[in-house]
């Protein structure tokens, strides 16, 4: 595919679900990609990235935006607490808050600062013990805790199991976010971000989709 074809195939399923295109944000997952690749998407004007490693990102962002302006950078892997000053300077969204050791280091960080990126909770819908994530069950407690320090959550985001069904896991997280009033779901890659679109996501993450597949390793 290519990212004109992912912002058409957007664009039919938001007509289908009867929302209007605005109504999704397209994040164009550009990890370990060729500069090349992310380049020709910047230059036709796209804005909205998804990083997964923080240093990764810090290493390719600074130049990109010095050459074509501010971007709309989201943290969509795991943050360890150590590169919460990293992240909160680079990135606008971190999706991946999902411990309340990570919430207490950028609440410190918001004070100082007195900014602090929107957040998104990750939940671990499918209660994978590898993956990051809070459990479902302690979604509404974790919320609460996050708000209690004054952190912008705006959000909430999965990674459903690889090879289930997506279906079960968007409808969890989009019940999770309606009890705790979080008006965005972050969920849907390049295999679902139709399903997801029909299920209420407001931000879909593609990466291959857009790109082309990423290199093994
Ligand atoms: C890599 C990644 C994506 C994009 O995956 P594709 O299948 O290439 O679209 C989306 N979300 C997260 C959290 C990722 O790490």
């Amino acid at each position: 595919m290519s990212l004109t074809s992912v912002q058409t195939a957007l664009a039919a399923a938001c007509a289908r679900a009867g929302r209007s295109e605005a109504s999704v944000t397209l994040i164009a997952v550009s990890k370990v990609q060729p500069p090349d690749r992310v380049e020709a998407v910047l230059t036709s004007g796209h804005r909205s990235f998804g990083e997964n490693r923080v240093q990764e990102a810090a290493g390719k962002w600074p130049d990109w935006t010095a050459r074509f302006g501010a971007v709309d950078l989201h943290l969509i892997g795991p943050l360890q607490t150590n590169k919460a000053r990293a992240a909160v300077d680079l990135f606008g969204t971190i999706q991946t808050l999902d411990r309340p050791r990570l919430a207490n280091a950028l609440a410190r960080l918001a004070q100082e600062r007195g900014a602090c990126p929107d957040l998104f909770v990750q939940v671990n819908t499918g209660a994978e013990p590898q993956k990051a994530g809070v459990l479902p069950r302690d979604a509404d407690a974790f919320v609460a805790t996050a708000r209690a320090l004054d952190l912008p959550v705006i959000g909430a985001m999965c990674i459903p199991p690889d090879g289930a069904d997506p279906a079960p896991h968007f409808l969890m997280l989009a019940d999770i976010a309606r009890r705790n009033g979080l008006p965005n779901l972050s969920m849907g890659m390049s295999g679902d971000f139709e399903l997801a679109v029909e299920l209420g996501a407001t931000h879909v993450r593609v990466g291959s989709a857009i790109f082309g597949e990423r290199r093994p390793g």
